[in-house]
């Protein structure tokens, strides 16, 4: 607690704020739903928490199919690409219990960086190719700004109806170990972000401070989506298997 009570003077300095005092365990363990199995392993600093999932959303996408009980349609104008379907994966994203800032920052990369509060994972802004998403890209997602990848693996891009919709959301955790939040803080207001699209300050969930990210407020390629999470991870990267 006596970290906390100068917070403050630790982010006007420059400081390292988020230096692994702060533990995710509870928040992790509240907040992830049924579908994603929680379990942790190690003791103190070197702590880890394992999330098993099978990637598959709890909410309506045309990626269910027509005759699911949880299809919808495609917003207007949309519609998938070869990757017509999505079938069940077999994730586990292991990340510290007490993430802290890295010292070499690591570009997030094609693929899972991070995994929503329902399992399904998240994605940066790029694509096959490692390409920035094109608006015809844009064109193959859902109502939740996700679509299936090659091997029918369903994953989040941007913001949309399940994950955050303009609000202060908590969406999930990238692979750092460090929460994930909608475009606004608790506040009400659009925070300014750091170069790794967050900042340290408090949450609904840690009240006393943690280093978080936020959706980009960028309305990407004026689509309406916004990206996630794009840039590198602000600490040190866990694993992610599939
Ligand atoms: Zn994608
Ligand atoms: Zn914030």
């Amino acid at each position: 607690m006596t970290f906390y009570a100068c917070n403050k003077d630790a982010v006007s300095s420059g400081s390292i704020v988020s230096n692994g005092a702060v533990s995710i365990t509870s928040i992790v363990q509240s907040k992830f739903l049924s579908a994603v199995t929680i379990s942790t392993s190690g003791s103190g600093s070197s702590s880890s928490i394992t999330l098993k999932s099978n990637g598959l959303p709890n909410h309506k996408t045309p990626y269910w199919g027509s005759g699911n009980a949880l299809y919808e349609p495609f917003p207007t104008g949309h519609a998938p690409n070869v990757n017509t379907d999505m079938t069940a994966q077999t994730y586990a994203m292991t990340i510290p219990t007490n993430p802290a800032e890295a010292s070499s920052k690591e570009a997030t990369s094609l693929g899972e960086i991070g995994m929503a509060l329902n399992g399904v994972p998240l994605f940066n802004d790029r694509e096959g190719g490692n390409v920035s998403l094109d608006a015809m890209t844009l064109t193959t997602f859902d109502y939740s700004g996700a679509h299936p990848a090659p091997r029918k693996n369903y994953h989040y891009h941007t913001t949309g109806r399940y994950t955050s919709v303009d609000d202060a959301k908590l969406i999930g955790f990238l692979r750092d170990g460090f929460p994930i939040y909608g475009r606004k803080d608790t506040t009400g207001v659009y925070p300014t972000l750091d170069a790794y699209g967050g900042h340290f300050g408090p949450t609904q969930d840690f009240q006393t401070g943690i280093y978080h990210y936020h959706s980009s407020n960028v309305n990407y390629l004026n689509t309406g989506y916004y990206i996630l999470k794009a840039g590198s991870y602000y600490g040190t990267k866990g694993t992610f298997t599939n």
